[in-house]
């Protein structure tokens, strides 16, 4: 490449498809670029590298990538130096893999989510050796001390295990990131505990399914309560089938654990639950929402639902919207069936046409829309805890974070006096419920 050899800096563009494991992993790819003497840039016009790291979970984030690729195509020929750079899931599968190696031929780099570690290795034989690299082999070791260019000084986003075991029918997950493995507490609990003393508020701890990380996760949890500090902690996600009463438990002993639940439920029907793959029916995974809303007054409960499951009845859907009425979430994240190849559900029938599964989508949002109104109205007149997180998307010279249920807070921050309050807790007194947020204004208490 030109500029390297005159010495200047080269910049990278990185974009992320798909979950916050992906966005953990671009937060590695971003730290190693950094370590090989890389500046950044968040126009692809002007990168002398573009990477992006793919998602598998959904049809459509496929397509989004490939058109994202297939339009740098006038790019590359107008600066043949340009690195081009496709990893993450979907390349981990072999039909995408062989399309972008055969079709892309302007991809320079193709990688794996097994390899991530060999990613400076790579990528310095493609600048030095103008080499096309395609590595998409498994490792399924723990790798660790990566370097991590966070995109926050306040939140930080940790992974205790990777890949996931359970092989629910319509996921792509266990084959493309392969078997579950976890971080040891003492690797994680140490990295927690420096970045308490950087100043980090704000812990997501990552895992396909954390209830299953093997050296416990209750105990995990209590272990980082432990760390002194002023700090929130959540996770993500939850699967009903190993989610245990103790571990919400220790939620309602705790001060700094969050108080919401993101448990996906997917169907309201036994039946498909069956057929899912996902080891609980839906009395299980209701005893569990009622204890944890026993022993944890005031509870976020979200989950995700999918509609139009190979041989799903109206009968089955029936069941889910049921299921919606009668257990309240706050919200849910709702999809239609996408099918992934290589997945047990992609060699089931599936007879219901597309049409009837948009028209089941539209009737399930309005149920939800009734059974979910008016969920927040619980916070009124309460004075939530809040860390801030910067200006409001709604455009009001709000200010907006997230409280310890999960819930997004819009506020006024004129009582705060013109202080600094981002990446601070602000207790915010509840004046109005929305939909999807609440709104309130600062009260003169900024902690820290
Ligand atoms: S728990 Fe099921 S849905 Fe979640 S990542 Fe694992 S296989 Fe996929």
């Amino acid at each position: 490449m030109n500029k390297q050899l005159l010495g200047e800096s080269l910049h990278a563009y990185v974009r992320t498809f798909g979950c916050r494991a992906n966005y953990s992993d671009s937060e590695k790819i971003s730290g190693m670029l950094a370590e090989m003497g890389f500046g950044f840039t968040k126009n692809a016009d002007s990168a002398d590298v573009i990477i992006f790291n793919t998602c598998a979970v959904r049809e459509n984030a496929e397509s989004k990538v490939f058109g994202n690729i297939g339009s740098l195509v006038h790019q590359k020929r107008a600066n043949p130096d340009l690195i081009v750079v496709v990893c993450g899931c979907m390349v981990q599968q072999e039909h995408i893999m062989t399309k972008l190696h055969d079709t892309f031929r302007y991809v320079d780099l193709i990688f794996g989510t097994h390899v991530l570690h060999e990613f400076p290795e790579m990528l310095t034989k493609v600048i030095i050796e103008r080499k096309r690299i395609v590595n998409i082999s498994e490792n399924h070791k723990v790798i660790e001390d990566l370097p991590v260019r966070r995109e926050f000084a306040y939140k930080a986003d940790i992974p205790i295990m990777y890949g996931c075991d359970n092989y629910c029918s319509y996921c792509a997950v266990p084959y493309v990131r392969g078997r579950e493995r976890s971080r040891t507490p003492e690797v994680i609990l140490g990295e927690i505990r420096d970045l308490v003393s950087q100043g980090v508020k704000d812990f997501l701890l990552l895992g396909q399914n954390v209830n299953s990380f093997s050296y416990g996760f209750a105990e995990l949890l209590q272990s980082i309560e432990a760390i002194d500090g002023d700090f929130k902690i959540s996770y993500m996600t939850s699967h009903p089938k190993d989610l245990s009463k103790d571990l919400i438990d220790v939620i309602a002993q705790s001060e700094k654990i969050s108080h919401h639940l993101h448990l996906p439920i997917q169907s309201g029907s036994n039946r498909i639950l069956q057929l899912m793959n996902r080891g609980y029916t839906v009395e299980e995974y209701m005893s569990i929402l009622q204890y944890a809303r026993i022993k944890v007054p005031g509870i976020s409960i979200t989950t995700d639902i999918i509609v139009g499951f190979p041989g799903e009845t109206r009968e089955d859907f029936d069941a889910t919207l049921a299921l919606l009425k009668s257990a309240r979430f706050d919200s849910a994240y709702t999809f239609i069936y996408s099918k992934r190849e290589g997945t047990k559900a992609a060699e089931m029938e599936d007879p219901i046409p597309a049409a009837v599964k948009s028209e089941w989508f539209t009737e399930m949002l309005a149920v939800l829309d009734e059974s979910s109104g008016g969920a927040y109205e619980r916070f009124v007149g309460k004075t939530l805890r809040v860390l801030c997180e910067g200006e409001s998307r709604s455009g009001k010279r709000l200010y907006s974070g997230k409280s310890r249920e999960g819930v997004i807070v819009d506020f006024d921050p004129r009582a705060s006096s013109g202080e600094d309050i981002i990446g601070k807790f602000v207790n915010v007194k509840i004046e109005e419920a929305l939909k999807w947020a609440v709104l309130g204004s600062v009260q003169l208490t900024v902690d820290n």
